[in-house]
């Protein structure tokens, strides 16, 4: 179906068609079509409610709307044109008309604009000075002084003892679980809302990995469903020999029971703080909790390599057999002797140089993450379609990505509220689908609170908004007045 087909509406359409039709499609308008095929104008949610205001009901044919002049371009005509009368008239669409007066496309806005992407690198000038002393001393590859700095330097923030830069955070969890001895046919518990390379490297290992809900507060792993499926596991005569929990979003989960619980059963938590770089619970940092942490630097995370990761942890030997290991785990000879397997996980000297320049400006990127989390939440905190996630008490979230709610009974589902913010030009993602729903993990268990999966919930009603730090106050006001639109159009 083209876009005009997809549109192209007659006049014998009713009010509440039409209101269905908008609701249906991304752009948001419709072109009303004479029954000879021309074109005669468009209609928006506005011109809908103004009608009905007018007079006219939801059974009411839409013939009588008002005539207006619809500004249309001509097939022939250049595409500069149509973006002329965009920004001259304030439009966000114009249709494409034939010789006989025919609509045959729509020019769209956003195809000249610059998107507004969700989560996007932003480099200081402090990188490139890291970068080019290593090129300078021909330090590019394979490790080097940067790698030394940045799991110094890391260590340091975190305020814990040990740090291996690694080219990913799932490479960074593969060698937390080898560490933990996961092998074929062991448990590990994963939290189940979050993002699938949390729990892939449990299978890399041939392990089963058993999937625990969120809290609905937090988002993060529930303590009431950790100890419901320690219970069971133990029922089953088993122990899982790791927990994954997950910081999902920025935000730190509630370790003071998640640990009591694992410290009860002496089974070690796996820190997946890949999201939640720079946040803090009850004073400290987010990436010490666990026997081990692991962080990611990937390009859409509050700080980036391009690529990489990092696992940390308050043991030196432990630390030490990773280096190890993710160099492919060579044994002391004078010739190549291999004893384990390994793996090629480093990070390049390069790379950690970028990451030493971009650790200096998280404490900034964090508060740009936060300011625009509050913006949004001032600009559209009245709005009481839209649910938001608090901070922990005593804790700060860096709001990696700020998350909105629709709320239950909302006209309005996650995926058109991304396409229509999509027609301006805004990208928004779904929540993360829980692991517990991925074809990938079907037959894994999974362990909910007892009214109901919370994690299934956040996924039906979650929606990630544009979150970078380099978002300018104009781009922020825009998408504020675009979801502002949108959410008050849906009834
Ligand atoms: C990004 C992310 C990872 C993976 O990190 P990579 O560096 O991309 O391998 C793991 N867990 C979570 C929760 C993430 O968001």
């Amino acid at each position: 179906m083209t876009i005009v087909q997809e549109l192209a509406v007659t006049e014998d359409l009713t009010v509440r068609d039409a209101l269905e039709r908008l609701d249906a499609n991304a752009i948001g308008i419709l072109l009303l079509i004479d029954l000879d095929g021309r074109f005669r104008r468009t209609i928006t949610d506005g011109d809908l409610r103004r009608y009905l205001l007018g007079g006219a009901e939801l059974g009411t044919p839409i013939s009588k709307l008002p005539p207006i002049e619809a500004c249309t371009v001509r097939e022939s005509d250049p595409a500069e044109i149509a973006f002329d009368l965009m920004r001259k008239h304030g439009l966000r669409h114009v249709p494409v008309l034939d010789e006989l007066g025919k609509a045959v496309d729509l020019r769209l806005r956003t195809e000249y604009e610059q998107p507004i992407l969700l989560s996007i690198p932003h480099m200081s000038e402090l990188e490139q000075e890291y970068v080019a002393r290593a090129f300078d001393s021909n330090w590019v590859a394979p490790l080097g002084p940067n790698v030394d700095g940045f799991e110094r330097e890391m260590a340091a923030y975190l305020e814990v003892d040990h740090a291996a830069a690694l080219v990913s955070g799932t490479a960074a969890l593969h060698l937390a679980l080898i560490n933990f001895d996961v092998g074929p046919g062991d448990i590990v518990f994963c939290s189940s809302l979050t993002f699938v390379a949390s729990a892939n490297p449990i299978v890399y290992q041939g392990g089963t990995p058993v999937f625990v809900d969120s809290a609905p507060g937090s988002w993060n792993m529930s303590a009431s469903s950790l100890e419901l499926a320690f219970d069971e596991i133990r029922r089953q005569k088993k122990m899982p020999k790791a927990v994954i929990v997950v910081n999902l979003y920025g935000h730190s989960a509630d370790y003071d029971r998640l640990q009591e619980i694992c410290g009860h059963f002496d089974v070690p938590i796996i820190e997946d703080a890949a999201e939640s770089l720079g946040a803090t619970y009850k004073g400290r940092k987010s990436g010490s909790f666990g026997e081990m942490a692991t962080l990611s630097f990937n390009g859409n995370k509050i700080i980036t390599t391009s690529g990489g990761g990092m696992l940390v942890s308050n043991n030196a030997p432990d630390i030490e057999k990773a280096r190890w290991l993710s160099t492919q785990a060579k044994d002391e000879a004078n010739y190549y002797l291999h004893s384990v397997v390994g793996y090629n996980y480093r990070l390049s000297n390069i790379l950690a140089g970028i990451g030493r320049g971009q650790l200096k400006v998280l404490p900034d990127r964090v508060a740009a993450r936060r300011s625009v989390y509050s913006n949004y939440r001032s600009g559209l905190g009245d709005l009481d379609q839209i649910e938001w996630i608090d901070e922990l008490p005593e804790s700060r979230a860096t709001h990696w990505l700020s998350v909105i709610l629709l709320r239950h009974g909302s006209n309005l589902t996650p995926d058109t509220l991304i396409a229509r913010l999509a027609s301006y030009g805004v990208e928004a993602r779904r929540v993360w689908n829980p692991m517990h729903r991925q074809p990938l993990f079907a037959s894994a268990d999974y362990y909910s609170a007892e009214n109901g999966s919370v994690s299934d919930d956040l996924f039906e009603r979650g929606v990630c908004l544009p979150s970078s730090s380099s978002l300018s106050d104009e781009e922020q006001a825009k998408i504020i007045s675009v979801i502002r639109k949108i959410v008050t159009a849906a009834r």
